[in-house]
């Protein structure tokens, strides 16, 4: 740190991103991106053409992502806001909604809530989740704060029922509830058709996982005109050009290419199911995970001596600090061979830390 920094920031922790090699060969299961490539017609809308266009400054409105967004989803332009990914979202939406009022969200939950919480000195309500790690509807309807969840839950996997998160809704008629749909494609219900109804809900999605584009960096929000604009002003406020000319482009091939959407998610979630499934006929405990990840661990062993056996064998999972999840990995859902060689790894590293 300089003595130049400013007061307020010499305390901040910022968000650890997971590791990210850029020469050893790992099987790479940390950051829950996708195991296959974007759509074909990503790469076909990336022309050399576009690139020689790159002398000009992006779309600020993006209109060709919001259309695609707007097609997908059956809702108006002006309820689209699309983004330099999902992160950025929900950072312009801690800054437009949570100053004055505070913010809930789940105590264990997606790391960059409390970021965000202290970066933009918002006062953060973290709220324990069940010992089992299921979130209870009735801890969020305390009226005169906004609430901030990720369906499903990050790292935990687990899904929230629409009635749950209409329950939130109805408690707060004043306040923001956002939904954070990183994960909702790989099997949780989008509170997408809630938006009519509600004029408090916030929906956050992303292009980073079940759309292949982690690295272009894509993402979105849904929600009332109002909220929107709201986000807006903030948006134009600090980065106009927020989405460059490429992502822009990609974003909008993936968005219609809906067959391969649909046929790589579906492969996620059946090698997601089958792994669980040969996991715990091999004694690991996992949540019941609607996510593109598994959430796992094995009864006595220590989940710091796993990742790292596990590390020692070429393969990266994520694990948190966190003190109730410590012994948990989460281990993203690679290719049918990629996941078959985690298991047969991580059923060998139990052995090795047992012994
Ligand atoms: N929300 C959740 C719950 C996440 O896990 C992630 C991925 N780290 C994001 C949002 C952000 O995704 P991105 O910025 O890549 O769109």
């Amino acid at each position: 740190m300089s003595r130049f920094i400013d007061a307020r920031y010499q305390t901040l922790t910022p968000y650890t991103p997971g590791e990210q090699p850029q020469k050893q060969k790992f099987i790479k299961l940390n950051t829950n991106e996708s195991p296959y490539p974007p759509s074909p017609a990503v790469r076909a809308a990336l022309t050399g053409e576009e690139i020689d266009a790159l002398r000009l400054y992006s779309d600020p409105e993006a209109r060709a992502l919001c259309e695609a967004i707007t097609a997908h989803y059956g809702l108006p332009p002006a309820q689209v806001l699309p983004s330099n990914g999902s992160d950025e979202i929900l950072a312009f939406a801690f800054l437009a909604f949570c100053g004055e009022k505070g913010v809930a969200f789940p105590a264990v939950s997606y790391g960059f809530y409390p970021v965000f919480a202290e970066l933009f000195s918002v006062k953060a309500r973290a709220v324990p989740l069940r010992e089992d790690f299921t979130l209870d509807a009735d801890d969020y309807l305390t009226p005169g704060e906004n609430v901030v969840i990720a369906n499903p839950n990050a790292p935990t996997g687990l899904a929230l029922p629409l009635s749950d998160i209409e329950k939130i809704l109805k408690a707060h008629p004043d306040d923001v509830v956002l939904i954070d749909e990183a994960y909702v494609d790989f099997g949780a219900e989008s509170a997408v058709k809630l938006l009519p109804r509600y004029e408090n809900l916030l929906i956050v999605q992303t292009f980073s996982k079940s759309r292949a584009l982690a690295g272009q960096r894509v993402g979105f929000a849904l929600a009332n005109e109002g909220l929107i604009n709201d986000l807006k002003n903030i948006k134009y406020s600090f980065n106009p050009y927020n989405m460059d000319r490429l992502a822009i482009l990609a974003g909008a091939a993936a968005m219609r290419d809906e067959a391969y959407f649909e046929s790589c998610r579906r492969k996620i979630i059946a090698t997601r199911d089958k792994t669980a499934d040969v996991l715990r006929e091999a004694g690991f405990q996992l949540t019941d995970s609607r996510a593109n990840f598994l959430f796992v661990r094995y009864p006595g062993v220590s989940g710091a001596a796993l990742q790292q056996a596990l590390r020692e064998k070429g393969l990266l999972v994520r694990r948190f600090e966190q003190e109730s999840i410590q012994d948990w990995l989460r281990v993203s859902v690679g290719s049918k061979e990629e996941m078959e060689a985690f298991t047969a790894a991580v059923i060998q590293s139990v052995k090795e830390c047992q012994a």
